[in-house]
């Protein structure tokens, strides 16, 4: 069994069984994780009112097979995170980085990013996230016809394609990088 302490950011939180809730987590120290609340489905947890989602919190985490989370500490949301196209665009990165980012990978320029973007309402575009997930959305051409600039990045196969081919790729699927068309 081993203890944690780090810095994390809430990416998403969801239920698990009855009780207990999971949150998944881009932490400082260890990269990537999910962590079980235990109890977290509860009215009275005391851990879920500091993990909102994109909150900032510092977690206590303890690894016997899987992470616990056993204590968090939430900073207060600056209303420059607060912001809804900022907490909007904010939720696009978080589903990114989970569809993306490896679990238990520490990758500091990643947390930074994060860090800023949350606490300090630095936002990147999508595509300077995409290329800190390791896809250089300036060096591809499209799959389907070898276009550039690539304008969508198609998140089941991590292939980029241009604005005309990308167009027709379900919606729910693609991310759509408005900066580099
Ligand atoms: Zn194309």
């Amino acid at each position: 069994m081993q203890e944690y302490v780090t810095d994390a950011i809430v990416l998403a939180t969801f239920p698990r069984g009855e009780a207990d809730r999971v949150a998944d987590l881009y932490t400082k120290d260890l990269g990537r994780i999910e962590a079980r609340m235990i109890g977290g489905r509860k009215p009275l947890s005391k851990l879920a009112p500091h993990l909102d989602v994109l909150g900032f919190a510092t977690v206590r985490l303890v690894e016997k097979n899987q992470f616990t989370l056993v204590d968090a500490m939430s900073a207060p949301l600056t209303p420059k995170s607060r912001a809804p196209e900022r907490f909007e665009k904010m939720l696009e990165i978080a589903s990114l980085v989970r569809a993306l980012a490896p679990k238990g990978i520490r990758d500091e320029r990643l947390w930074e990013t994060l860090r800023r973007a949350q606490t300090e309402g630095e936002l990147r575009a999508l595509s300077e996230i995409l290329e800190i997930l390791g896809y250089n959305a300036r060096h591809a051409s499209c799959e389907t016809c070898g276009e550039t600039p690539v304008g969508y990045f198609f998140l089941p196969t991590h292939e980029f394609f241009c604005a005309r081919c990308g167009s027709k790729l379900p919606e729910s699927e693609v991310v759509l990088l408005e900066e580099v068309q």
